[in-house]
This record gives structure tokens, sequence and C-alpha cells, in this order.
């Protein structure tokens, strides 16, 4: 199921056009089971990408916008589909490592670190691991920025293709303990607060009979040029 918002409201995103995404038996069933931040015991096989979804995803960026989101599946499934032209997704890396290795081959990534990590590293606002850096997301400590602004006239810093940096984000949420934690199983920032409400009630939307492709690119169709898109808040690109 697919829920679509034209304008949010919510603090990071407001002003973006935003998507959550949830399976229809269960809200984890199109993220990866084995994500470690997903401790539900549900969800898709690693390689279970629902092909017709990330290809919407891909083709649906506003005209002369951008669009951005994040997968927690391995990049090895869709990487080979990002385009200057298309929809830029970036890889959760579960750990820094990760990250850093995903910079070095030219893959967009995230990753998330613990509540504490900006207070050890002296209140920096990026960090450098192995020479690659790593920028935290302004939204974290810069009133009025968010998704819709950040990366000034360029574009939003998780909507850049060709990057030679990651992006960090603090652990937040209820589950923050753990999803600071690389070796603790579950912790999604998604499973708390307003974006729970938001997926749970995607999970139990009444089914139209379109997929969530069909549903994503006639909502992309309906927004005016120069949006920003943030694809699945919550959710993922797996199949159901
Ligand atoms: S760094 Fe990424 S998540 Fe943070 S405000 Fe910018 S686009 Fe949004």
């Amino acid at each position: 199921m697919l829920k679509t918002v034209k304008l949010s409201q919510a603090n990071k995103t407001a002003g973006c056009a935003v998507t959550y995404r949830a399976g229809k038996a269960n809200k984890y069933d199109t993220c990866p089971a084995k994500c470690e931040l997903n401790a539900s015991g549900r969800g898709c096989a690693p390689s279970a990408v629902d092909a017709e979804y990330l290809d919407a995803v891909l083709d649906s960026k506003p005209r002369s916008g951008h669009a951005l989101t994040y997968s927690h599946f391995s990049p090895l499934y869709w990487a080979h589909k990002l385009h200057p032209q298309k929809t830029v997704i970036n890889y959760s890396a579960p750990n820094l490592s990760a990250a850093v290795s995903c910079v070095e081959t030219g893959i967009p990534a995230v990753a998330v670190v613990p509540v504490d990590f900006w207070k050890k590293n002296g209140n920096a606002k990026n960090t450098n691991i192995d020479g690659v850096r790593g920028v935290r997301c302004p939204a974290e400590y810069l009133a009025g920025v968010g998704c819709v602004n950040c990366g000034g006239d360029k574009a939003p810093l998780c909507a850049r293709l060709d990057r030679d940096f990651f992006v960090m984000f603090t652990a937040h949420g209820v589950g923050k303990k753990k999803a600071g934690d690389p070796d603790a199983a579950g912790g999604c920032y998604a499973d708390g607060g307003n974006v729970a409400l938001h997926w749970n009630a995607t999970s139990n939307a009444d089914d139209d009979g379109l997929t969530d492709a069909q549903r994503l690119r006639a909502f992309a169709k309906t927004l005016p040029p120069r949006s920003v898109l943030r694809h699945h808040i919550a959710g993922d690109i797996g199949k159901e």
C-alpha cells in the first residue's frame, strides 16, 4: 500500500511531497527481513525487490525538482539503475565502514550514529573516516532547515547523486538506543510517533486495486515543477 501526501507538515520534510509504503498483511512487509533496524520478524528476502515499484520510484522525479529516498536493500539490486535524471536512492548502510565503501564506489549512502556520537566528537558537524567525509543532516541542528532546502540552490544533500560524502543521522525515536547500536536488532525510527501513525494507516488503508507503482506514478504527475519528493518515509522497495 502507498500513502501519498502532497505537502508534508512534518518538521524535517515540511514543504516536500512525501509517501509512506507498507505491506498490507504487515507494515514491515516491504522491508528486508534482515534489516538491522527491523526486529519484527517480518519482511522480504534479501533480493525480493519489487521491480515495478523500483522503476516507478526512479522515474518519479518532479520536473526541474528533486527526488530522494533510502533503501535497506543491498545496492546490488538497484544501484545500476541510478541516473542523474532520476530519483536518488541512498543506501541505508548498516555501519560507517559500509557507508565509506559506498562513497568509494560512487553509491549514495547514509548511516545512523549513536545519540552521543557528536558530543564525543567535539560537537562537530561532520567527520572523516578513512579520508571520506560524513556530513551530519543539517536538519538536526539548524532551525528552519529540512529536505526542501538543506542543500541550497544545488540540491538537497540526499538528492545529490554524484557526491563525495555520506550523510549521517543521529539515532532518534523510541528505539534510538538500538538504532545507534549496530549489534542490536531493532530501533526503526518509523516504529514510533507520528511516522508510525502514518505507517499503520498506510498498512490498513482500503485497497483500490492499483499497484504501488501505479499509485506513485499517478501521484507524481500531480506535483508542480520544482517540487521535492521524498519517497517512502517508511517502508522500502521490497515486494510483499
Ligand atoms: S541531509 Fe537528507 S534527510 Fe537531512 S534535511 Fe537534507 S535531504 Fe533531508
